[in-house]
């Protein structure tokens, strides 16, 4: 069987969409029909071999659509079913059974690792294994084979070209608002960096009822749609320090809750210093391994702060999708103010409009 998908197959050059050829179908996998697969940055650190992937490589870890075989020994889904497709784990280490599959022992390799833990591959490319497994999904293809256990169900009524999203990027954010942070009605929220996590809990913590909603980032425009997404107010931290500003605003206190989006250490410290006593603060974007922030922390012992770092929104994808998914439908996260699609002919560009900013959450739809 055969399906058009994106290949990576060299560092910094764009990707290729061409033919692959998918593997007979295993018994705890299930064959998805992708309906839209969103653009992570992931996909990005990944062509570049930021994050080692092997190559060539099918990217994208954000995919949705429809199920339409299922090997035999899957139980939970059947044919016709619609999926979102969550990050992958292993299923048997303490973490995951505990339900804390992102805390996950072999979450690189089931995610970066690019093949199966048996370093088979689901598809090939010119008769020779390209890596089919990132993410487990590798879904920036119009056919893809998955572990059963990546596989979330969603209700069929919503428009599942548009959920993909809800299984990394938008999980991310929200799941570090909604399941790290807990807001209550009427707190104070910060939210460092208007990428799709960033707007992804904006939204959550505006779902949650927190009434002083502050956005910061260094983009006019997304501010501006900050707005329109519920922001009380914005900080443009490329003219006014966001600290001094979020101080004002809560009348000197800092805020109750922050949120960094964004992955530089310089914001991560801005945040701990923008948060009040006894705030939190969770860091969801991704510095580079390495890196080391200069906190103040003799400062900060007396302000009895919380800060936790948050991967894949600390979230349980069958739980949480889900949940997700409920908000969207009554209106409380709409998250399709953020999304932009794209045929697979034009991935590259949608890869440029992610980087550049032109588009918060590019979607590759097939159809
Ligand atoms: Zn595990
Ligand atoms: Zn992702």
């Amino acid at each position: 069987m055969q399906a058009q998908a994106a290949l990576a197959t060299a560092p910094g050059t764009a990707l290729t969409v061409d033919t692959v050829e998918l593997a007979p179908l295993r018994p705890d996998e299930i064959r998805v029909r992708v309906a839209g697969a969103g653009v992570c940055h992931s996909a990005v650190l990944a062509r570049d071999q930021q994050y080692p992937v092997p190559l060539p490589a099918v990217f994208g870890d954000e995919g949705a659509g429809v199920v339409e075989a299922v090997g035999e020994a899957v139980r939970s889904l059947a044919v016709g079913d619609h999926v979102v497709l969550g990050f992958n784990s292993c299923g048997t280490c303490g973490y995951c059974r505990c339900g804390q599959p992102s805390s996950c022992t072999e979450f690189f390799a089931h995610n970066f690792g690019g093949y199966r833990p048996d370093r088979s591959s689901p598809i090939s490319w010119r008769g020779a294994p390209a890596a089919g497994w990132f993410f487990g999904q590798s879904s920036f293809a119009e056919l893809v084979q998955v572990p059963e256990r990546i596989a979330v169900k969603v209700p069929a009524e919503a428009p599942i070209e548009l959920l993909g999203p809800l299984g990394c990027g938008l999980m991310t954010g929200a799941g570090a608002v909604l399941e790290v942070l807990r807001p209550r009605p009427g707190d104070s929220f910060a939210v460092f960096g208007t990428g799709a996590v960033g707007f992804a809990g904006l939204l959550a913590a505006k779902a949650s009822g927190a009434t002083t909603l502050i956005a910061v980032d260094v983009s006019a425009s997304r501010l501006e749609l900050a707005r329109e997404l519920g922001a009380t107010h914005t900080v443009n931290s490329r003219v006014t320090d966001p600290v001094a500003e979020i101080r004002a605003i809560t009348g000197g206190a800092g805020v109750e809750y922050a949120f960094d989006a964004v992955g530089i250490t310089e914001v991560f410290v801005q945040m701990t210093e923008a948060l009040a006593p006894r705030g939190h603060g969770a860091l969801a974007g991704a510095p580079p391994q390495g890196d080391r922030a200069g906190i103040d922390v003799g400062s900060l012992l007396f302000t009895q702060q919380r800060l936790s770092l948050v991967l894949e929104g600390s979230a349980v994808p069958h739980e949480f999708i889900p949940r997700l998914v409920r908000l969207h439908q009554a209106g409380l996260f709409p998250f399709d103010r953020l999304v932009r699609t794209y045929p697979l002919s034009e991935i590259n560009t949608a890869l440029a409009d992610a980087e550049s900013g032109a588009t918060v959450k590019p979607i590759i739809t097939f159809g």
